[in-house]
C-alpha cells in the first residue's frame, strides 16, 4: 500500500511480510497452538538476547515493563540515570510509583558513564538503578558494559535496562553482562507494529520480585515467570504480535545476528557521513552515537548548520519520508534520522537522496 515511510525513531516500516504474520488467524491463548508457537520462539528469543533465561512477552508498550520493573524491583531506592527525555521520565515514572527515586543527571547529548554511577552507588542507599542503553531522545547510547561491571561490586542493586532502540540491533549479551532486566518494545529496532514488550530477568529479579508487596498483577514478573514455564503468558496476549514476532525472528536469522548487528552499525554511518557532507555536526558527544538513528545537531550545541526543521522535514515527506523533527526541550534545535529494523544500503541511499535534494530547496 502506497504511504510515508517512517524513517523517525519508532515506530518504524513494517515490511508485508511481517504484516502478512502479524494478520495470522487467532487461536485461543490457552490452547495447544499457542503454546507451540510461544515454545517455537523461545529458543531465538534466548540466542537473540544471549540468554538462558525465560524471555517474556508483554501486550503493552516499553512503559509498562518499565513501570513495572520499578514497583516489582525497588524496595528502598532507585537511582535514575538520566541523559535525555526517556531516562529522565523514569526518574518522575519511579516517584510516580511511590517510590523514593534520585536523579543521576547528565546533560543531554552526554553518556552515562560508570564512575559517577558508582560514586553514588558507594551511598549504600539504592537497590535498583534504571539506565537506558540507547537514549533515543539524544541519539546517544550509553556504554552497557562499563556499566554492568559495576554489579560485581553491587550485587544487591538490581539494574533495570531499557534497550528499547537497541535490543536486536547491537549485542547485547544478557547473562555475560550480568544485568537483572532488560526490555525493548517491538516498535523499534523489531520494526514490528506497536503493542509488544520482549523482556527478561534475572533469577535474582525474580527472587526479589516475590518479596514485593503491591507489585500489581498485569507486570508481576512472577506472574510472566509462572506461564512462561507453561509456554504462556499471564493475560490475553496480542496474537498477531507473537505471530510477527515468529516471523521477523525467521529474518533476523536468516541474516546471522553479527550480520544484522554490523549492518545497523554501517547504516548509522552512513546517515552521519550524510550530515557532516551538508555542514552538520551530531548532537552527542563523539564516541556515543547510537547505531539506529542519528540525532544530527541544529543549533542545540554550537558548530553546526541550522536549517528550518519542519520545512525539511515537509520537502522530505513530499517525496515519501517522514524523519523526526526532534524531540522534547531539543525539538527543532536537533532532527533525528532512523535507521531501525529492515533498511538497507540502498533504502537509506534513497532518503539520502531525497534528503539531498529537500536540503537544495531549502
Ligand atoms: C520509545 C522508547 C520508550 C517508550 O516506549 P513506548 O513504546 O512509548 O512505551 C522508552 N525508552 C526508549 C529508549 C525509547 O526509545
Amino acid at each position: 500500500m502506497a504511504h510515508v515511510k517512517l524513517h523517525i525513531p519508532g515506530p518504524v516500516e513494517v515490511s508485508e511480510k511481517t504484516f502478512r504474520a502479524f494478520c495470522s488467524p487467532m487461536i485461543g491463548h490457552r490452547g495447544q497452538g499457542f503454546k507451540d508457537l510461544y515454545a517455537s520462539i523461545q529458543p531465538r528469543l534466548q540466542e537473540l538476547l544471549y540468554t538462558r533465561q525465560s524471555v517474556y512477552l508483554s501486550t503493552s508498550s516499553a512503559w509498562g515493563v518499565m513501570e513495572g520493573a520499578v514497583r516489582n524491583l525497588v524496595h528502598k531506592k532507585v537511582l535514575n540515570c538520566m541523559c535525555g527525555a526517556f531516562s529522565d521520565k523514569w526518574n518522575d515514572v519511579s516517584k510516580r510509583c511511590g517510590k523514593e527515586a534520585e536523579a543521576l543527571q547528565v546533560p543531554w547529548g552526554s553518556p552515562i558513564r560508570a564512575d559517577e554511577v558508582d560514586r553514588r552507588l558507594a551511598t549504600g542507599q539504592f537497590d535498583a538503578l534504571t539506565f537506558i542503553h540507547n537514549e533515543t531522545s539524544t541519539g546517544v547510547m550509553s556504554p552497557l558494559a562499563e556499566l554492568a561491571a559495576l554489579k560485581a561490586k553491587y550485587p544487591d542493586v538490581m539494574f533495570i535496562i531499557d534497550s528499547v532502540s537497541s535490543m536486536s540491533a547491537v549485542k547485547i549479551e544478557f547473562d555475560a553482562l550480568g544485568i537483572d532486566v532488560l526490555l525493548a518494545g517491538s516498535q523499534k529496532a523489531f520494526a514490528l507494529p506497536p503493542g509488544l514488550t520482549v523482556f527478561t530477568c534475572s533469577p535474582a529479579a525474580l527472587a526479589k520480585a516475590a518479596t514485593a508487596k503491591d507489585r500489581g498483577y498485569y507486570f508481576d514478573l512472577v506472574e510472566f515467570q509462572k506461564n512462561a514455564a507453561l509456554s504462556m503468558t499471564p493475560s490475553t496476549p496480542s496474537i498477531g504480535h507473537v505471530y510477527a514476532l515468529a516471523s521477523k525472528l525467521e529474518d533476523i536469522f536468516a541474516e546471522g545476528l553479527d550480520a544484522r548487528f554490523a549492518r545497523h552499525a554501517k547504516l548509522a554511518r552512513m546517515t552521519r557521513d550524510w550530515a557532516a557532507r551538508h555542514g552538520f555536526n551530531l548532537f552527542p558527544d563523539k564516541g556515543f552515537e547510537s547505531m539506529t538513528l542519528t540525532c544530527v545537531n541544529n543549533g542545540a550545541k554550537p558548530g553546526s548548520r541550522i536549517v528550518d526543521v519542519p520545512k525539511l522535514q515537509k520537502l522530505v515527506k513530499d517525496q515519501g519520508f517522514l524523519i523526526d523533527g526532534g524531540y522534547g526541550k531539543i525539538k527543532g534545535a536537533t532532527f533525528r534520522i532512523s535507521n531501525m529494523g529492515d533498511e538497507t544500503e540502498s533504502s537509506m541511499q534513497a532518503l539520502h537522496a531525497a534528503l539531498d535534494q529537500a536540503m537544495q530547496q531549502l
